[in-house]
């Protein structure tokens, strides 16, 4: 059985809130219900209750939406966790993706394409591509991880052919050749744009490259787990952002 060891990620439910933190034995995790000294829980299994905490391993949507240093706007995992599965990667496939912001999409298409596939990722602010390599190394993501700290560029991936491509810039427009040019046949690309006059910008510049174009917006709600009393959360995120998806066209 996994139990719990020093330098590991746990992930702290108190409450209705939740604590990413790291496992030093010299540390511990003050909360408004009192104190835990991380020294009592190395060793233990993980899916312990301590108190009025549970002590939990983290998933890869906790450490993204409680782990990581946000230097831009990140991609949530409800959308993320579409896009990677949208784009069809699995383990051995090859995505190109430029921006890289904070590394929390980089991390979803990582864990997708396993050890034998790669992610090829551009950033072209140095700051931002600092925080995204730091991200990515403090929760292991970098093996499969190619990282470039300059706009997209094609000549700097020359010869490879993606399997797929993802897109979050605010100005994709100039890239769409580009993008088209490294891609496999029908392969699919997704981009993300937080505002409605970005899609219809992008709609223009997509034909004739690609076809098969899809425009959505993914809406979680969230429901209070209390069987008394079962119903929707009071609040909800209305939008992220609108995900576009195409497939490139040979012509
Ligand atoms: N998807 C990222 C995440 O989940 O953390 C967030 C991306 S953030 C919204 C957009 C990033 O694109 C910014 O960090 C920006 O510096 C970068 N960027 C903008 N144009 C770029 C380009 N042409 N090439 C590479 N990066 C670019």
């Amino acid at each position: 059985m996994e139990t719990i060891k020093e330098g590991d990620y746990v992930l702290i439910r108190f409450r209705d809130k939740r604590y990413l933190k790291r496992v030093e034995v010299d540390k511990n995790f003050s909360y408004k219900g009192g104190v835990l000294q991380f020294r009592d829980i190395v060793g233990k299994p993980y899916g312990i209750t301590v108190g009025e905490l549970q002590i939990f391993k983290p998933t890869l949507e906790e450490i993204i939406l409680y782990g990581i240093r946000r230097e831009t706007q990140i991609i949530y995992p409800k959308d993320t966790f579409y896009i990677a599965k949208k784009l069809d990667l699995s383990e051995g496939k090859k995505l190109l993706e430029f921006g890289t912001g904070s590394g929390a999409a980089t991390m979803v298409f990582s864990s997708s394409v396993g050890r034998e596939g790669r992610v090829y990722t551009f950033e072209r602010e140095e700051r931002i591509f600092k925080t995204a390599k730091r991200n990515l190394e403090r929760f292991g993501f970098t093996q499969n991880v190619v990282m470039f700290n300059k706009p997209f560029d094609p000549s700097e991936v020359g010869g490879i052919v993606f399997d797929a491509a993802f897109v979050d810039v605010r100005e994709p427009y100039p890239y769409v050749e580009a993008v088209h040019g490294v891609l496999k046949p029908s392969a699919p690309v997704g981009f993300l744009l937080p505002t409605a006059n970005q899609v219809e910008e992008l709609l223009k510049h997509l034909k004739p490259h690609f076809g098969d174009i899809e425009v959505m917006e993914i809406l979680v709600r969230y429901y209070k787990p209390n069987p008394e009393r079962f119903r929707p959360e009071d609040t909800m995120v209305a939008h992220t952002a609108y995900l576009l998806f195409a497939k490139k066209l040979s012509i």
